[in-house]
């Protein structure tokens, strides 16, 4: 089953060319997934879907979007994980039943999504697929509620974990979010010509600046938002609780640029470095990111230090597109493929070095080579997060608690593992502070080990196969 699923989701109401839109939101998702995208769109008749493997600009040809006509549209890029890499997982998934044309696309994932799945296919369903974004169309389908909304708010109110989910029928389209709100989901709207609105809904407001929407909020956790021919719904499906937003959204995953749970994320990241440099200083010469995940947080721990920032790593932005491998083992081939120092600015340096995450080490541990490699006297290692000592289960691709460095090695142990002079990590304080989170509305599971869910199957979530990096 593909349960570590990191994606980025887009659906768009009441646009004459709603396709092309979804399609430009998803380029500015891409981050959020390069292993297949997709798009579903309706012309209030017909519900379209077209999906395929790789990036949003190669599974779209303009031919392709001409094949999806209509103001309605919904739109998915998928994350890759191992041995999930297949056509069949690519979503949106259409379907028809006895509530009519139906697509979803889905971010999060499902902590019950195993049981379900089980206890459907016991039942009788059949499953075209193995992600288990596919359960929720059957529980749709199998409501007794005739009208797609209660049928939708019975099936939701029935998933556990982490949702960002957007829906496509024939006339309208439905955003729903779970009740922790693990993973975001905004809301922005364009005016039209005629005095009509057009409403967009995306993972995160980069999407929006792209297609000249203005943001407007968040959904809320436990929210259900419908675009249709009465104008735009908002209904609690689930009542109010505690929430738990994915602290990594800030951390790592999405992109400065975005409001992330109402947030603007570059301002997290900045203040990290910020509170990194207070809580490890060090006397060096420069602050070097790891680019591009450690940029902002590099710029705020120069600005706290006065040390000044050059970048001293340059990457290539187009890895993962076609290479050719040196038929030859290098050292370090994929990190190279990737990063390239610049000698001019490390050597003979002693160099903070700020990256966003320490996983497994193996990576930060070539980069602190290449870094020494390239003449840099000292390498002062300073990650803007604490240690991740926990698998996560609700949408984030973590490796199993073995492979995770930091769960099974003390701090002096990782700074030996990746030779770096001295290691310093953001306190979990510090990371609070740094998303403003007075109220303790985030999800630090994978740096506490504690779960803000109950896990349900849970020997089966850890013994899943690991996915990819
Ligand atoms: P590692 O060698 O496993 O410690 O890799 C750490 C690097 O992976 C850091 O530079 C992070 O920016 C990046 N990273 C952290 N989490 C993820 C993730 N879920 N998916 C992809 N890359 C990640």
């Amino acid at each position: 089953m593909a349960w570590r699923e990191e994606c980025g989701v887009v659906a768009v109401y009441g646009h004459p060319e709603a396709a092309n839109l979804a399609y430009l939101g998803l380029y500015a998702l891409q981050h959020r997934g390069q292993e297949s995208a997709g798009i579903a769109a309706s012309d209030g008749r017909q519900v379209r879907c077209v999906r395929g493997m790789g990036y949003v600009a190669d599974v779209f040809s303009s031919e392709q979007l001409a094949r999806l006509p209509g103001a309605l549209a919904i739109g998915h890029t998928r994350y890759s994980t191992a041995g999930e890499s297949s056509a069949d997982n690519a979503q949106p998934f259409s379907v028809v039943c006895n509530k009519g044309h139906l697509a979803v696309a889905h971010n999060g994932n499902l902590t019950n999504g195993i049981s379900l799945r089980r206890q459907l296919e016991r039942e009788g369903s059949i499953f075209q697929s193995t992600s288990d974004t596919e359960v929720v169309l059957h529980l749709v389908a199998r409501s007794r509620e005739w009208d797609l909304a209660a049928a939708l708010r019975e099936a939701l109110l029935e998933l556990e974990g982490a949702f960002s989910m957007v829906f496509l029928a024939q006339d309208r389209v439905i955003v729903a979010r779970d009740p922790y709100g693990f993973r975001p989901m905004s809301l922005a709207q364009m005016e039209l010509s005629g005095g009509r609105t057009c409403y967009v809904f995306a993972s995160e407001s980069c999407a929006f600046d792209l297609i000249g929407a203005t943001y407007l909020s968040e959904i809320e956790p436990g929210e259900m938002v419908i675009a249709g021919p009465h104008g735009l719904v908002r209904e609690r499906y689930a009542p109010r609780r505690r929430t738990a937003f994915c602290v990594f959204e800030h951390v790592y995953f999405s992109r400065p640029d975005s409001i992330v749970f109402g947030r603007a994320v570059n301002e997290s990241r900045e203040r990290m470095g910020r509170l990194l440099a207070r809580e490890h200083p060090v006397e060096a010469d420069v602050v070097v990111p790891v680019p591009d995940s450690g940029v902002a947080a590099a710029l705020g721990y120069a600005a706290e230090s006065g040390i000044p920032f050059r970048h001293g790593l340059i990457r290539n932005h187009y890895v993962g597109r076609t290479f050719i491998e040196p038929s030859q083992a290098i050292r370090d081939f994929g990190v190279k493929l990737k990063l390239n120092p610049v000698r001019s600015v490390l050597e003979g340096k002693r160099v903070v070095l700020v990256d966003d995450s320490i996983v497994r080490g193996t990576t930060c541990r070539k980069i602190v080579r290449m870094v020494r490699q390239a003449g840099a006297r000292e390498v002062h290692l300073r990650i803007s997060c604490p240690p991740v000592i926990s698998p996560c289960f609700y949408g984030v691709d973590t490796p199993t608690k073995k492979e995770l460095i930091a769960a099974n090695s003390s701090i002096e142990e990782i700074r030996r593992f990746v030779d770096a002079d001295t290691l310093g990590y953001l306190s979990l304080a510090g990371l609070r502070e740094a998303v403003c989170d007075a109220d303790g509305d985030y999800c630090y599971a994978c740096y506490t080990g504690r779960y803000p869910t109950e896990l349900v199957n849970f020997e089966e979530l850890i013994a899943q196969p690991r996915s990819r990096r």
